[in-house]
């Protein structure tokens, strides 16, 4: 039996495990392990609960003798709840997360064994993480780095296993001179900005409004492979994708996985990782099967967007460790399989006022509709003028899959509003203002109706815009399954963050020179719409004709990730982040750097798992092959078959046109990757791997894809996509 059959065998022998929910009600399983505001307001004092709550809510600062009673409140909490180890919970911009564990255990001055949890521990930490990338920022000699407590995430116990549960505490990675290196503290800075922005708009419209909190949905879409079908297929195992395999016969081409029943197997892994979200105080919502064969998506109710961000980092590392109970392996690559659907991560957002408005919720009253177009238009605006900012903050060697490559959809940014919407703005633009109609229903009348998630997914064009109006939201489709969230996000608070600045500038503007209200803030509206108008498009974004008509209207395509990355660097982006406050010059330019040797990292993986596989996997095994099928030839020319043996000659033939091009070009490939290797510019570098390496990619799989159906599937060394796609 090869590796193959026998991880096929294992796979196929699994049965679904039955599994018991920890309680009937999920509301007492709810944020159980969390260090929530309920906990807090049992174990502190009131003035402590005061001041931390107040922390939360207004960025204040927290003193030392707060800090104090904070640590060893959850200290005692963490150790009632079985906790040994705790550490400081951050997200470097290696797009995982990162933690280094430290006992409570300690030995004081007489020897003797004590817990003991600092303030000064929850508040700062120095850990030795000195390889996390840093474009540059944190030579290491200069200093370590440090992680910074956020109070505004509660902390929370995470299950190790057999190795018992660590206390994690959310919290900013910063370099010593206060630089940051991670993705929540730039976060955490644009939604401070944002809500002070949107917060003075909003007081055109209603005065009462005193902050307004950005929220975030994020849906995860992933694929699930059998633990030994993954083992079987090296090249998942070491690049997150299977960089060969020819497609099964049948694909998603009957669409009948799509929301179809879900099997019991992955049903009780949904149920499991859910109940272990759930404790976490992850509002996990609604599982489905995805379009591809597979494929699967998760999604919690929508929260605050800081909050929102590091549940969707935990659910992936919970995803990923509940899988191993079930022998799953869950796999957030963007395009683990050519040929079929790749993941993506749906970021629907919008805005959120103290007194429950959401901000992009359009309503009945001709007056709050204003508030809501200006909303509307600041973000159109926004996004049109910093289209390519945008790009860049979900640019990435793995994403780049499904953007502008083969079989995915263009890499233009184009926004969705839906045609009742888009009316309804060019009536503004001709007539000054919108009328609602008496009785008319405003829902109605913007074709949302009552139900808006079917007319929504019916409507399949929408589906291919990659950033959408969804009735009260914005939905940012094309951030990828395995990016953090974050980065798409810091880009879309900032942006808007600077509009609705620029909006209240121009307004107090206007107002000064004595014009009245309504018309200064329609005259605005009208010009956001006019000069943002060619970013709007409702076809199909997939088609040929929608790339044409992209590049007349001036809009950028921009399909290379070492090409998108350039707009960090840019200066309008560098004035509008400085503007705003959320990353200087330094910071975006090692933010540059880092994700362009991300890009070169994963492909050069991605070149030398191709080699391997290609020469010792593939052709290895196609030879010993041939030499069976030479033997069967040369028997039949014994027996005086020659013409019979003609059509087993032509097959070693083929075998060989292939195999002569395949040891070529993967020679061909290492020369391209040895020449990237010596540059030293970091764009220069990207650039040639990403052409000159990448570009033996496709070419190679060819060949490989065509030795697959030309030799016996017995003998052929690595999973087959049937065998991987369909079992569940
Ligand atoms: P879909 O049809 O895409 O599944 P849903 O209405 O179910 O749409 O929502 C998808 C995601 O959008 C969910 O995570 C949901 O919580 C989130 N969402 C809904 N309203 C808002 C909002 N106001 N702000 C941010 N996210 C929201
Ligand atoms: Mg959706």
């Amino acid at each position: 039996m090869t590796f193959r059959s026998n991880a096929y065998e294992t796979a196929l022998s699994r049965i679904a495990p039955t599994l018991t929910p920890p309680t009937e009600k999920v509301a007492d399983l709810y944020g159980s392990n969390t260090f929530s505001d309920e906990v807090m307001r049992t174990l502190l004092s009131t003035e402590a609960y005061t001041k931390i709550s107040n922390a939360i809510k207004s960025g204040s600062t927290i003193d030392r003798e707060v800090a104090e009673e904070v640590a060893t409140a959850m200290k005692s909490w963490a150790i009632s709840k079985g906790a040994s180890h705790y550490t400081h919970w951050f997200q470097p911009l290696t797009g995982t997360t990162a933690e280094k564990h430290d006992s409570f255990f300690d030995l004081n001055s007489e020897g003797k064994a004590v817990e003991k949890f600092k303030g000064s521990a929850l508040v700062q930490q120095e850990p030795d993480a000195s390889s996390f990338p840093s474009g540059g920022l944190r030579a290491t000699f200069e200093a370590r780095g440090y992680t910074g407590w956020d109070p505004s995430s509660p902390a929370f116990l995470m299950d190790n296993g057999a190795g018992g549960k660590t206390l994690c505490i959310p919290s900013v990675f910063i370099s010593y001179t206060g630089e940051a290196l991670d993705y929540k503290a730039p976060l955490l800075r644009s939604l401070v900005m944002l809500d002070k922005a949107a917060t003075s708009v909003c007081q055109y419209f209603n005065r009462e409004v005193d902050k307004v909190t950005p929220t975030l949905g994020i849906e995860q879409e992933y694929f699930l492979v059998d633990k030994a079908l993954y083992y079987a297929r090296p090249d998942l195992l070491m690049s997150g994708r299977t960089v060969f395999g020819h497609s099964p016969a049948r694909g998603q081409q009957l669409d009948d996985h799509y929301f179809g029943s879900i099997s019991p197997r992955v049903n009780a892994f949904m149920a499991d990782f859910e109940f272990e979200a759930l404790k976490l105080g992850i509002p996990v919502r609604t599982r489905h099967n995805e379009v591809a064969p597979g494929q699967f998506e998760c999604a919690p109710t929508f929260e605050e967007v800081n909050l929102a961000i590091d549940h969707n980092a935990l659910l992936m590392d919970l995803m990923q460790k509940v899988g191993e109970r079930h022998s799953f392996q869950v796999l957030f690559h963007e395009k683990p399989f050519a040929g079929i659907n790749g993941s993506g991560k749906h970021n629907n957002w919008s805005l959120s006022t103290n007194n429950g408005i959401n901000l992009l919720a359009p309503t009945t009253k001709p007056k709050e509709n204003l508030r809501f177009l200006t909303f509307l238009l600041t973000v159109v605006k926004a996004v049109h003028d910093h289209a390519d900012l945008l790009r860049a903050s979900i640019a990435s060697a793995s994403n780049e899959h499904r953007l502008g490559a083969n079989e995915a959809p263009p890499s233009i940014v184009s926004v969705f509003l839906g045609g009742e919407l888009t009316a309804m703005l060019e009536e503004l633009v001709s007539k000054g203002e919108v009328t609602v109609e008496k009785g008319e229903n405003f829902y109605y009348k913007l074709g949302i109706s009552r139900i808006p998630n079917l007319q929504r997914d019916n409507t399949d064009r929408n589906r291919t815009s990659p950033f959408c109006f969804t009735g009260n939201k914005f939905e940012f489709r094309a951030v990828g399954s395995s990016q953090n969230s974050a980065s798409a996000m810091i880009v879309l608070n900032t942006i808007v963050a600077n509009q609705l600045m620029e909006f209240k500038r121009e307004m107090d503007e206007r107002l000064a020179a004595g014009e009245e209200k309504k018309s200064a803030n329609v005259a605005i509206l009208k010009r956001y719409y006019t000069e943002s108008k060619r970013i709007l498009f409702e076809g199909n974004g997939y088609s040929d004709e929608w790339v044409a008509l992209a590049a007349e209207r001036g809009l950028s395509n921009i399909r290379e990730t070492y090409d998108a990355l350039h707009a960090f660097i840019e200066e309008p982006t560098i004035e509008i982040f400085r503007k705003v406050g959320v990353l200087n010059a330094r910071e975006l330019h090692a933010r540059y750097e880092i994700e362009l040797e991300n890009y070169v990292k994963k492909l050069q993986i991605e070149s030398r798992v191709i080699g391997d596989l290609a020469l010792n996997h593939v052709v290895s095994t196609v030879v010993k092959y041939q030499f069976k099928l030479a033997q069967t030839a040369r028997a039949l020319s014994d027996l005086d078959m020659t013409e019979e043996a003609e059509p087993i000659k032509e097959i070693i033939r083929e075998i060989s046109k292939h195999v002569v091009i395949i040891k070529r070009l993967v020679h061909e490939m290492t020369e391209a990757r040895k020449n990237a290797n010596v540059i030293e510019g970091f764009y220069e570098k990207a650039k040639a791997y990403g052409s000159d390496v990448k570009g033996y990619f496709d070419e190679i799989r060819y060949h490989v894809d065509k030795l697959e159906l030309l030799i016996d599937d017995e003998d052929w060394p690595l999973a087959k996509y049937r065998e991987i796609l369909f079992l569940e």
